[in-house]
């Protein structure tokens, strides 16, 4: 079991007056620059991969000798074992993927929490493939890698995928993992407390994101076709967990309401229905960074070719203006993975209803593929958008950990292991404030100008240097 980490929420202190966007040149990037031999080693040819689902074994072989063919671009870890034993395997791809790089944001990609929704499992895997074929002859594709560190995870639920089956649109069989339990309500919850026993499948994950200092994230589900952004639980949702105690309660409260007040029985009958047909009372729960938040879930519905036109996926369904909607909007959940890397992990995610199939049959595959190609390689960029730099003392030696916020965006996030930060940031004038115990807290002004990353390296004294001036005066 792993210690819980703590909230990324910031508790404001006492900074000294605002400084005028001061950029300091430490010259870390460069020195830390690792460098390598560039010349390609001999490689076994990548493993060719088909449009049909590949099961556990399957898939297993095919990130194993993609890794092997792509040493330079590919590396092939494990971030711990599902119930059954099967490994969470996750693929980092970058240029230099095994070598120490300092600067690229981490970005994640991740498939199949829900083990029967199944196109986002086999989408990572065409991405994966596309990503690393692609390198030297897409610039696009070239620019990503050479500055950003993409980890695609393709199944947080491999055994819940063992026992899915291929044509099933609906339904729960598969969902969850071999004990029962639906991932994507198994982790800590910003508004409620969670009581669901937590997971291998979660521990893993969660320790996963404590790590590695996500940026950004697409978390891919299946059921529907929409992005959705957090939060997606409220401080006032409603969720009816016993909808057949509650049908119960309502039959009586209708009985009562018809018998002492007759003129309202139509009021009671519509609420009724309403309780029935759906098991929960919607609101919006915006974040303060829902700006970026909207921002990305538009872009990747407007570049997906039907999901902007928000038509429901059958009759009576959920219809979506854009293509995207609010998660608690839509309904509230407690213990989801979207609400947990933003609030805990300082990473934003947003989560991608693929299709409305839930596991289609294969021979969709190649359309599904097409249809969210370009959408995942733009939201893979974004990460380089807003502010990035270090945090270093006076010496540039980098400063791990530091505590940031964005000023009136009330969820902070942390510089990385090595002093590394990255935030998403829309055009605009913007105060970052930084603390970390020992040091003088800052607050720095700067500016985000269009899609260019501003890079803004913060210096923080140490205290004691501090007093020191002060006895030396
Ligand atoms: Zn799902």
């Amino acid at each position: 079991m792993l210690a819980a980490q703590s909230k990324n929420t910031y508790y404001r202190r006492t900074f000294s007056p605002v400084e005028e966007y001061p950029v300091v040149k430490s010259g870390l990037l460069d020195m830390y620059k690792a460098k390598f031999d560039q010349s390609p080693l001999p490689q076994p040819p990548p493993p060719a991969l088909d449009f049909t689902y590949h099961n556990y074994t399957v898939m297993a072989d095919f990130l194993r000798k993609t890794a092997a063919a792509y040493p330079q671009l590919a590396k092939l870890y494990s971030i711990g074992k599902s119930v059954q034993g099967r490994d969470l395997w996750v693929i980092l791809v970058t240029n230099g993927a095994n070598q120490i790089d300092i600067g690229k944001p981490n970005v994640k990609i991740v498939g199949n929490i829900h083990g029967n929704e199944a196109v986002g499992r086999e989408v990572s895997l065409h991405l994966i493939e596309y990503l690393l074929a692609k390198y030297h002859t897409e610039p696009y594709v070239k620019w990503l890698l050479d500055h950003t560190k993409i980890h695609i995870l393709p199944s947080l639920n491999p055994d819940g995928f063992e026992v899915s089956r291929e044509g099933s649109c609906q339904g729960g069989q598969g969902r969850y993992n071999a004990m029962g339990f639906d991932l994507n309500r198994n982790f800590p919850d910003y508004f409620k407390t969670n009581m669901k026993h937590p997971q291998q499948e979660t521990e893993a994950y969660k320790s996963w994101i404590a790590k590695e200092n996500f940026v950004l994230s697409a978390s891919l589900h299946g059921g529907a076709l929409v992005v959705t952004y957090p939060f997606d639980n409220s401080p006032n949702a409603i969720i009816f967990k016993f909808k057949t105690v509650a049908r119960f309660e309502i039959k009586i409260l209708v009985l009562l309401l018809y018998r002492f007040c007759a003129p309202t029985v139509n009021a009671v009958t519509k609420l009724v229905e309403l309780r029935l047909t759906q098991p929960y009372i919607t609101a919006p729960a915006l974040t303060p960074d829902t700006d970026v938040f909207k921002y990305l879930a538009s872009s990747y519905a407007s570049t997906h070719p039907t999901m902007h036109q928000g038509l429901p996926c059958k009759p009576g369904a959920a219809a979506f203006q854009n293509g995207t909607v609010n998660g608690a909007a839509w309904y509230p959940l407690v213990g989801g993975a979207q609400d947990y890397n933003y609030i805990w992990g300082g990473c934003l995610e947003i989560t991608i209803e693929m299709s409305c199939c839930k596991y289609p049959p294969a021979a969709e595959l190649p359309a599904h593929w097409e249809d969210h190609r370009l959408a995942l390689l733009q939201l893979l960029g974004e990460a380089r958008r807003g502010v990035r730099g270090m945090t270093v003392d006076g010496e540039g030696v980098p400063i791990p950990l530091a505590e940031m916020r964005i000023r009136n965006r009330d969820v902070g996030f942390k510089s990385s292991s090595r002093g590394e930060y990255w935030r998403i940031l829309l055009p605009g004038d913007y105060i970052i404030e930084v603390y970390k115990g020992g040091y003088e807290p800052r607050e720095i002004a700067f500016k985000v100008v269009d899609d260019k990353p501003t890079i803004l390296n913060i210096v923080l004294k140490k205290v004691k240097d501090i007093k020191l001036k002060i006895y030396s005066a």
